[in-house]
C-alpha cells in the first residue's frame, strides 16, 4: 500500500465529481455558497434513508468486517486513516473503506480480501445498474486502485426476479469502468480549474439541471 499518512486537503468526491459531471456552475456553487442550497424534501430524505437500510443489509452477504465511516464530512480524513490501519492490520472485510488519491475523496461500501486480491462492492438500491453508477464505480477505482489493486469492481443492487429488500444481485462492472479511467482522470483536471476559480462559472439553466437528479441551485440560478 502506497498510501501516505499526511493527508491533503480533499477537495473533491464521488457526490461533486457527480455534480461537475452535471453543470460546472453547480459543483462551484456548492463548494463556495453551500448554505444556500435548496434542502431536499421529505421524500428525497426517505429515498436516502431506505438507501442506507439497503446498505446495511448488504453488508449481511459479507458478515464480521470492521468499519472504518467517518462520523461525519469533518472526519473523512479520520476514516481514511481507519482503512490504512485496517489493510495493515491483514483485516479482509472492510465497511466504508475510505481512500483518496491527489485531494480526491471516495468511500466504497465493502472492500473484500479473498485469496489475496482486493474485490470492490458499491451497493445500490436500485433493480439494476444505472449509467451514473458506472461513473461513480469510474472514480472509486480510479482513487482506489491508486492505494491497492483491484481484481473487481462490482455493483450490489436488488434482484430484479426476487424484487425484495435483502434479495441482492452482484454485477460486475469492470469492463464498464476500465475504459473510462483516461476520461476521469481528463475531468478532475477540469474540475480542479473549476474549483480555483473565484467566480461561478456562467451555465443557462436547461434539462441538464433535472439530469441525473434535480440541481438544489435552482432558484440561484433563476435570480441570475
Ligand atoms: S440550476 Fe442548472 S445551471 Fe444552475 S447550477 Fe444547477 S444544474 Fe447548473
Amino acid at each position: 500500500m502506497n498510501q501516505a499518512t499526511d493527508l491533503p486537503a480533499l477537495k473533491l468526491s464521488k457526490s461533486t465529481f457527480l455534480y461537475g459531471c452535471q453543470c460546472h456552475r453547480r459543483l462551484w456553487l456548492y463548494k463556495n455558497c453551500y448554505n444556500e442550497r435548496e434542502l431536499p424534501d421529505k421524500e428525497t430524505l426517505a429515498k436516502f434513508s431506505a438507501g442506507t437500510d439497503i446498505g446495511m443489509q448488504a453488508r449481511l452477504l459479507f458478515p464480521g468486517g470492521v468499519d472504518a465511516s467517518a462520523q461525519g464530512p469533518l472526519f473523512l480524513h479520520q476514516s481514511i486513516k481507519n482503512t490504512i490501519q485496517y489493510i495493515r492490520q491483514w483485516h479482509s472485510i472492510i465497511y466504508e473503506a475510505a481512500f483518496q488519491y491527489e485531494g480526491v475523496y471516495c468511500a466504497l461500501d465493502i472492500l473484500v480480501k479473498k485469496k489475496g486480491k482486493w474485490y470492490a462492492f458499491e451497493v445500490k438500491s436500485s433493480l439494476q445498474v444505472r449509467e451514473y453508477h458506472i461513473s461513480d464505480a469510474a472514480l472509486q477505482y480510479f482513487v482506489i486502485s491508486r492505494s491497492i489493486p483491484l481484481e473487481d469492481f462490482s455493483i450490489i443492487h436488488l434482484s430484479p426476479e426476487e424484487n425484495e429488500q435483502g434479495k441482492f444481485t452482484a454485477t460486475s462492472v469492470l469492463p464498464r469502468i476500465l475504459p473510462l479511467q483516461a476520461f476521469i482522470g481528463k475531468k478532475i483536471a477540469e474540475f480542479r480549474e473549476v474549483l480555483d476559480s473565484n467566480s461561478p462559472p456562467i451555465v443557462a439553466k436547461g434539462d441538464h439541471c433535472f439530469k441525473p437528479f434535480a440541481c438544489d441551485f435552482q432558484k440561484i440560478c433563476e435570480q441570475k
